[in-house]
């Protein structure tokens, strides 16, 4: 039972301290959970204190490879709106590069 943290990690390093069980450690090119150590907060907090901690959506996932922060929980914006605003924007930039 552990959690698991992917590419889109931007090695912030907010995770890093509020592990009660320094799981988390410094790697490249993201940061990494050591399977051993991570007990997913159980016994320690109620909410996994990586999970409520990272920034970033969908770096952080759960055993079963589930985003534990997904698409639009912490931005509040939905997939689909962020999906087009994203193609809005570079569509802007290929008409008027810097
Ligand atoms: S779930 Fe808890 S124990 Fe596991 S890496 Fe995150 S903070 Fe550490
Ligand atoms: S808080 Fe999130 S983005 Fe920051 S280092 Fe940890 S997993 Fe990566």
């Amino acid at each position: 039972m552990a959690f698991e943290i992917i590419e889109y990690c931007v090695n912030c390093w907010a995770c890093v301290p509020v592990c009660p069980n320094q799981a988390i450690y410094e790697a490249k090119p993201h940061f990494l959970i050591n399977p051993d150590k991570c007990n997913e907060c159980v016994g320690d907090y109620k909410v996994s204190q990586c999970v409520s901690i990272c920034p970033i959506e969908g770096a952080l996932l759960n055993e079963q490879g589930e985003p534990l922060n997904p698409p639009g929980s912490l931005t509040g914006i939905p997939p689909e709106l962020y999906a087009e605003l994203v193609e809005k924007h570079s569509r802007e930039k290929a008409l008027w590069p810097a």
